[in-house]
């Protein structure tokens, strides 16, 4: 069983031919709602993978957070760690045009995830094999779980994104801290292989197209992407994650996970979407012969 500890938006996109300038109106061609927020984004994942997953975060008592435990519960998560709060739900206003986009993150009721929440799941987060956290949630209570799960003695998969959440005192609580190359910068400095020698088994760097790799004690082991057409980017990390925390709790050993996270994000970058995209044990394993 896998607990995802974080966000869940509603993707508000509008797709238009021309950015809008300072006071003016302009027509959009495209507007559609789509479920994302990288916790929700993880826990769609691994849940499609198979895996048993437990959802906790917080939604807003309106209709975007209706919306987005509904797609949660279509895609099986356990939504028994979800709150309702007064309010608006965390949104997403993405604005596309001619591939280039503009983004306004509204937390809404992100923001009001509290330890309270964390723990009215105690009895669930204990029995997790791995719990999963992002940073799109109050430190404070990401801080606050981090506790309660070395308190339990379970794993945590921490993807530090936004990095600027990350503090360098949830690092003894974290089992595996999966940045990307950027994220990794902004967390160890331009070193990484200096990074990645001081966490081995524990820091896995993911690198786009190319891959991931991690440093295993001895060699650093480079587990290549696979290559494919990608259509959208969006969300192959979360895609990555849910996938390594299904592969670690499946049983498989680190570089085999990595290579199944690999595949999973690769078949995810195939479609549009952060969760479109998103596919089955069974596509991954036919993408690893
Ligand atoms: P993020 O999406 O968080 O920025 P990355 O860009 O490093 O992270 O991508 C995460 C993972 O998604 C990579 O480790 C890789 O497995 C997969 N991936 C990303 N882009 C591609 C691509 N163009 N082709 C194949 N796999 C990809």
């Amino acid at each position: 069983m896998i607990t995802v500890i974080g966000s869940a938006n509603m993707d508000l996109v509008v797709g238009t031919d021309n950015f809008p300038t300072q006071g003016e109106t302009v027509l959009g061609d495209i507007f559609d709602t789509v479920p994302g927020g990288k916790g929700a984004n993880q826990a769609v994942a691994a849940a499609r993978l198979g895996s048993s997953v437990h959802m906790v975060c917080c939604v807003g008592d309106d209709m975007f957070g209706k919306s987005i435990v509904s797609n949660l519960q279509k895609n099986e998560v356990d939504c028994t760690g979800v709150g309702v709060v007064d309010g608006a739900s965390g949104i997403a206003n993405i604005l596309l045009s001619e591939g280039d986009n503009r983004i306004i993150v509204v937390p809404g009721a992100n923001s009001l995830l509290t330890p309270a929440h964390i723990d009215a799941m105690d009895e669930v987060i204990k029995k997790s094999k791995v719990v999963m956290f992002q940073l799109e949630i109050p430190i404070p209570t990401v801080m606050y779980a981090l506790e309660k799960c070395r308190e339990f003695g379970v794993p945590v998969l921490m993807n530090p994104a936004p990095a600027g959440g990350f503090k360098a005192e949830m690092l003894p609580f974290i089992t595996y801290l999966t940045p990307n190359e950027t994220e990794c910068e902004q967390l160890f400095g331009v070193d990484m292989v200096d990074a990645l020698e001081t966490h081995p088994n524990r820091l896995i760097v993911t690198l786009g197209s190319e891959g991931a790799r991690y440093f295993d004690g001895q060699r650093h082991v480079i587990v290549e992407g696979f290559k494919t057409k990608a259509v959208d980017t969006t969300g192959a990390g979360d895609t990555f994650n849910g996938a390594l925390a299904h592969g670690i709790v499946e049983g498989m050993d680190l570089e085999r996970a990595v290579r199944f996270a690999n595949a999973a994000a690769s078949l995810s970058v195939e479609k549009f979407g952060a969760q479109g995209g998103m596919p089955a044990s069974e596509e991954v394993e036919k993408r690893m012969e």
